[in-house]
């Protein structure tokens, strides 16, 4: 196998605005996997909060020897990557998603059906909505009308007077991501109970990473919605303490470095009886479309990536009543242009 890659920044069509800071592009590693004329597509995407950049996902890439990487050994090839580095997850995902994207493409199917999904149907994709003014919100939520639910980013200083604005504006049902922006328990439960009269199907990520887990199990017993843990868990190893902390998970496949752990986290999310969500960092529509081939078996989806950049370098997404439709044709889906 030859495996080519470079980085490519996607530009945001409006400036990021978090609990943790603003910015207005996130970098990206696109990576080509090519065999007997084929090519799977991957990519690494790099949210500065993560540590990956560029250099290290360059660096991690370089090491790799594809020239023995048997394509039928998919699971060996992983493994053997995994086993370099603790780290490096977005730029073992890249790996992950272009084996994938290649391994169906040879076979002739959906990679959704190496795992064994028959359906073609996602359940509709939340859009964010990140912070700013009442002006930009509004501007925000006139542009997502395509979408039937809303991801609303709160964590900050005006929380209460923001969500009820927000509920003023529009009646579709919310998601909510704090984002770790809540310190307090108190707080985080009192906030919860008022998302809860307005129409917010669950919560994520209310408080810190680094929040105790008597603090996370005070917070799920008395919790009036859902809690699901997003920065708390990154991998299958994350989840054994998590069904007693969380009601569920937001899968990324930046995080558990890319579908085959992500397809084995769904699994064991079954068995612990956690919810589950399929999330995505900024990506394009390579890294989208790959975890879409996952989201029929999740209960939320937030792959809202391609829509919120303005130079993705593959097809956007097609919706169709709010959700993402997958691909009838082989591999992931993602189509460059
Ligand atoms: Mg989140």
């Amino acid at each position: 196998m030859i495996l080519r890659f470079e980085p490519y920044q996607l530009q945001l069509k409006h400036p990021f605005r978090l609990a943790t800071g603003t910015r207005t592009s996130t970098s990206t590693v696109q990576v080509h996997i090519e065999l007997n004329g084929l090519v799977g597509y991957g990519e690494a995407s790099m949210p500065p909060y993560l540590g990956e950049t560029i250099e290290s996902v360059t660096a991690f890439l370089s090491k790799l020897k594809p020239k023995n990487w048997q394509i039928e050994n998919l699971a060996g090839i992983l493994q053997e990557i995994d086993s370099l580095s603790e780290k490096d997850n977005a730029a073992k995902a890249a790996i992950d998603i272009a084996l994938h994207d290649l391994k169906a493409k040879m076979l002739g199917v959906p990679t959704r059906e190496l795992f064994g999904i028959i359906a073609s149907q996602t359940p509709p994709t939340a859009m964010t909505i990140g912070m700013g003014s009442e002006a930009e919100l509004r501007q925000k939520v006139a542009e997502a009308e395509d979408f039937k639910l809303l991801k609303i980013k709160l964590g900050g200083a005006d929380d209460k007077y923001k969500i009820d604005f927000l509920r003023s504006i529009t009646d579709k049902p919310f998601l909510v991501d704090a984002n770790q922006g809540w310190t307090d328990v108190e707080v985080a439960l009192k906030m919860i109970d008022h998302l809860s009269l307005l129409n917010v199907l669950m919560v994520e990520q209310p408080m810190p990473f680094s929040t105790s887990a008597k603090t996370w199990k005070t917070l799920k017993e008395k919790s009036s919605l859902p809690i699901f843990a997003d920065e708390s868990v990154k991998r299958l190893s994350d989840l054994e303490n998590a069904s007693e902390l969380f009601h569920g998970v937001n899968i990324k496949l930046m995080k558990s470095t890319g579908l085959a752990e992500a397809n084995a986290m769904l699994n064991r999310c079954e068995q612990l009886g956690l919810q589950t969500m399929i999330g995505c960092m900024t990506e394009s529509s390579c890294a989208i479309m790959a975890a879409a081939q996952l989201a029929p078996r999740a209960n939320f989806v937030d792959l809202d990536g391609p829509f919120l950049i303005s130079n993705n370098p593959f097809e956007e997404p097609q919706l169709i009543n709010g959700c993402i439709q997958l691909n009838t044709f082989s591999g992931n889906g993602a189509i460059p242009f």
